[in-house]
Formats: C-alpha cells, sequence, structure tokens
C-alpha cells in the first residue's frame, strides 16, 4: 500500500489507489458542478460548425452566470476554428468560437457583488488570470503569463478540456473578466465593442493618437471600421487604406477623411513619407513595406491583423526615418471598461449584420471575401430551435 494512504488512514481507510481515489472524487464532482448549454462547434479544422451541447459549470462564489444574446464574429474565430495558427497556436477540437459576448447576468455566485441578475454585461477575449503577476497588478491582464483566453485554454475548472467561447446560449465567467455594457448601446452593436473594439481602441491609446496626428487604417473589416470610429473620435486626420472600391463611399462615412485603394500605388506614393501612425488589421498575406514607407520620421505602424503567415520585412524602410514595426494584442480589462464607457458616451458601436446561428458557416466564407459590413453579430436566440 502507497505511503500516503497510511498517513491519512484515519482520514480514508481505502483499498483503491490514490488514482482510482481521484478519479471517483472528479467524476462525482463532475455531476454536481456542471451543466449543459447549447452551443455551435467545430469538430475539424475542415468540418463545418454544428449544432451541439456542452458542459458549462455551475456557479463558483465568483462566478456570474450570463444569458448570451449576441457574438460577433471575428476573424480570429476564424483562424481558430480552421487551425490556422496551428504553429503558435494549436487549435483543440471540438472548439466553440466567440469572444464577441454581450448577455444578461442570470445568476450570481455569493460572493459576487458587482453584478446582479437583469444587468446587460460584456465578456470579451479573457475570463482569467493568475491576478498576481505584474502585468495583472497593472491591469494588462492581456500580458499575463497564466491568462485564460475565453475559447480554447485549458479549463482550470475541469468543466471541459479546454474553454468554450460565446456562440452558445450562456457562459459562466469570474466577475472580474464581466465588462458593463452602457445602457444606451444596442447589444447586437456593441458586442464587437469587446473584440474589434478593445484591440483597436488600446493601440490607438498607446500610441498617443490625437488631433493633429495623420493616421492610417489598412483593411476596413471588423477591427478596421472600429479603429476608424476611434481615430475619428480621438480628432486624427484619418486614411483608410482597402482593397475593396465598394467600400470607399462607406468608409467617409465611417469617419474616413481620406480613403486609398491600397493596389493603386500611384495612390500610395501621394502619402509617402506622411503618417504619424498606421494600424494594419489585414487578416490575410499583404506587403507590409509598402506601408512602412508611408510612415514620418519616428513613425509607427502596428499589426493587430494576425495572417497566417509571416510578413517579410525590409529593415531599411524602418532604418531610414527610425520608424518602428509593433503589434499589439486586445487590452486590458480596466481599458476594456474604459473603451466601453467611452463608447458610451459618444455613441459608439458597430456596424453590424444580425444573423442567425444557423448562417454562421455562410458568415465565414463571406469573411474571407472580405465582404463582411463591418461585422456579423449572431442572435443567439436564433440557437432555441436547435
Ligand atoms: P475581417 O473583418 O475579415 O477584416 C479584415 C480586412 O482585411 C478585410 O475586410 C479586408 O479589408 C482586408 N483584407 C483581407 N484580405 C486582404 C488581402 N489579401 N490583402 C489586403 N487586405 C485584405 O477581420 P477582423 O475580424 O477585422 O480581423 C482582422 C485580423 O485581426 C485577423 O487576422 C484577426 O485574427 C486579427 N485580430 C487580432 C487581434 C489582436 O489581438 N491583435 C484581435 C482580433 C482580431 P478591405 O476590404 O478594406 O481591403
Ligand atoms: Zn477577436
Amino acid at each position: 500500500m502507497p505511503k500516503s494512504k497510511l498517513e491519512r488512514g484515519n482520514v480514508r481507510v481505502s483499498t483503491v489507489s490514490d488514482e482510482q481515489y481521484r478519479s471517483r472524487e472528479a467524476s462525482h464532482s463532475e455531476h454536481r458542478t456542471r451543466y449543459e448549454a447549447k452551443a455551435y462547434s467545430a469538430s475539424s479544422a475542415t468540418s463545418p460548425l454544428a449544432g451541439t451541447t456542452i458542459p458549462r459549470r455551475e456557479l463558483t462564489d465568483q462566478d456570474v452566470q450570463i444569458e448570451i444574446l449576441f457574438c460577433g464574429i471575428c476573424h480570429s474565430d476564424l483562424h481558430y476554428a480552421r487551425d490556422e495558427w496551428h504553429d503558435v497556436m494549436p487549435t483543440v477540437y471540438p472548439c466553440v468560437p466567440g469572444h464577441e459576448i454581450v448577455g444578461r447576468v442570470r445568476n450570481v455566485g455569493s460572493a459576487v457583488t458587482r453584478f446582479k441578475a437583469g444587468d446587460v454585461v460584456g465578456v470579451g477575449c479573457l475570463v482569467d488570470s493568475d491576478g498576481t503577476c505584474p502585468n495583472c497588478e497593472a491591469g494588462l491582464e492581456q500580458f499575463c503569463p497564466k491568462q485564460v483566453l475565453t475559447y480554447g485554454s485549458p479549463d482550470k475548472h475541469g468543466t471541459a478540456p479546454v474553454t468554450y467561447g460565446g456562440y452558445s446560449d450562456s457562459i459562466v465567467v469570474d466577475q472580474r473578466f464581466i465588462l458593463r455594457v452602457p445602457s444606451n448601446l444596442d447589444p447586437a452593436a456593441a458586442a464587437p465593442l469587446l473584440c474589434a473594439g478593445i484591440t483597436t481602441y488600446s493601440p490607438l491609446r498607446h500610441w498617443g493618437v490625437t488631433k493633429g496626428k495623420k493616421v492610417g487604417i489598412v483593411g476596413l473589416g471588423g477591427l478596421g471600421h472600429m479603429g476608424v470610429k476611434f481615430a475619428r473620435a480621438f480628432g486624427a486626420h484619418v486614411v483608410v487604406f482597402t482593397t475593396s472600391p465598394s467600400k470607399k463611399e462607406d468608409a467617409l462615412r465611417l469617419g474616413a477623411h481620406e480613403v486609398v485603394l491600397s493596389r493603386n500605388i500611384d495612390e500610395m506614393k501621394k502619402h509617402a513619407g506622411s503618417f504619424d501612425f498606421i494600424l494594419d488589421a489585414v487578416a490575410a498575406e499583404h506587403d507590409i513595406n509598402l506601408y512602412i514607407n508611408l510612415l514620418a520620421r519616428d513613425g509607427n505602424i502596428t499589426m493587430v491583423g494576425a495572417p497566417e503567415k509571416p510578413l517579410p520585412v525590409a529593415v531599411f524602410g524602418l532604418i531610414f526615418g527610425r520608424r518602428s514595426f509593433s503589434g499589439s494584442p486586445i487590452g486590458g480589462i480596466p481599458e476594456t471598461q474604459e473603451m466601453l464607457d467611452f463608447c458610451g458616451e459618444h455613441n459608439i458601436t458597430a456596424d453590424v449584420e444580425v444573423i442567425p446561428i444557423q448562417k454562421v458557416n455562410e458568415a465565414y466564407e463571406r469573411m474571407v471575401k472580405s465582404d463582411v459590413k463591418y461585422r456579423f453579430s449572431i442572435d443567439m436566440a436564433s440557437l432555441k430551435s436547435e
């Protein structure tokens, strides 16, 4: 008999091995601590998303249970469902994407003080972090080495192998990762703020985009159109770079002062050496050097777009002009709340096409063709008929 058993003999006299004991305990607690939620999941990189049920944990003291009303479709959902980021973040199947969640609080755990049943709340890309590292202490949970993403991260509660996202009728999240959604914002159009909103707001703030700056936004998709709205609201002179001539009018309506068709080299050259900051929100391979050459001295270009393959950089473009090339991931919880409050004050939301969940595969195909104006928002009531 292993020593550990004898040591605890007065507490647990048993003839089963420690392993059997642990697995019995685990399966016992599974019955007590899970419920089933409806969801859409992908079972492989090539299979379409389809209806399923997934386990969600019952509330712990710190948890909030949310009935999901709307969930935006981010291009990251597609990259992840199709395992396009395999080398960096291999997908664990089945996967339930969705990290632009707006919903209504149904229940709260006994220690939850900040939310109550009926509140309209948001959940973005993060659902947990260690809370103690220097990044967390600075409110920059997006850099915490123990961050837990809304989908695809190991589930520390053991409810499932990995966390499952917002293409579902409900979710249970620690109160520290729940955001207040201003009541004047339409919930369907506010959902994309939880990723597309914060991912563009954060670098624009970080790089000091204000009145008097010339700012470029590359790619008028979900992220890009939010970038235009924020850069304009911060007072910058905004130039949109698009590959889609059909989006020219919209770019101006969304707040751009100028629009450049990026495949027209003459149009591009007119802006050489003139930008303080460029935000690149393109989801596919493209020539980054064309944009580096548009930066002024000390200008910066930040990638938020996360294409599958590496982008070659001609370093002389950086050296001449002391320009810099950076990246930026989502944003921390305090800044996400700041962004939502800013949106409440300035009445900013995403331009959305609301769809039932049954159209999610069609929506993915349209996203690959850059045919989204400018974010799909899934009406989760459509899951009821599944
Ligand atoms: P999206 O809605 O599909 O928009 C991407 C836009 O990129 C398209 O609308 C298109 O705009 C442009 N584009 C597409 N293919 C192109 C090509 N071959 N060459 C040039 N431009 C092209 O995607 P999204 O949801 O905004 O996401 C954009 C990227 O950001 C994705 O890679 C996503 O994974 C990533 N992302 C990163 C973070 C982060 O934390 N850094 C967070 C969220 C998403 P035009 O029609 O105007 O050319
Ligand atoms: Zn996203």
